[in-house]
């Protein structure tokens, strides 16, 4: 197996994310290799009410990132997890995964194989995004149902 040297894990703190977490831990420790923590706020702009796209709102999409960072730090203070390094970005989740991962040069990309989501399907859309558009290995852990 290819040792890795920098793990970025996908974390959705709206959904179930401690197999995802779990499963990074690990590899990351078994390659001795870096790990961060990534949370994607969705932007405003790609949300619809019905069929009407909802105008995009930047001081929303702030204070919505402000709470994510709040809730990432707590579930760090949670896991015991330290001074881990974690990114909370706004934008389109599949993209910011990739673009985070390339520009911290990890090699690894831990996602759960669905979320909120992807329920029904196989591969949840974040993670098959991922999967179709990462230059580097991605982990796709099965995440239960229950
Ligand atoms: P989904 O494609 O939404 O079913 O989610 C599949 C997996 O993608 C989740 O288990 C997370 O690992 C990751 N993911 C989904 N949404 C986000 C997000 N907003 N930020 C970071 N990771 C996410």
């Amino acid at each position: 197996m290819a040792n890795y040297r920098h793990t970025l894990a996908a974390v959705d703190i709206a959904s179930e994310n401690a197999a995802v977490i779990d499963r990074a831990l690990e590899t990351a420790r078994q390659n001795n290799a870096r790990l961060t923590l990534v949370h994607v706020v969705e932007f405003t702009g790609t949300l619809y009410a019905g069929d009407i796209p909802l105008p995009e709102d930047l001081d929303l999409d702030r204070r919505l990132a402000e709470q994510a960072e709040d809730k990432l730090k707590a579930l760090i203070a949670e896991r015991r997890l330290g001074d881990i390094d974690h990114v909370v970005e706004i934008g389109i989740p599949k993209r910011e995964i990739v673009r985070i991962a390339e520009e911290k040069g990890a090699d690894l990309i831990v996602i759960g194989s669905h979320g909120r989501h992807g329920l029904q399907l196989l591969l949840g859309s974040t993670a098959n995004g991922v999967l179709h558009q990462a230059k580097c290995d991605v982990l796709a852990v099965r995440v239960s149902e229950d």
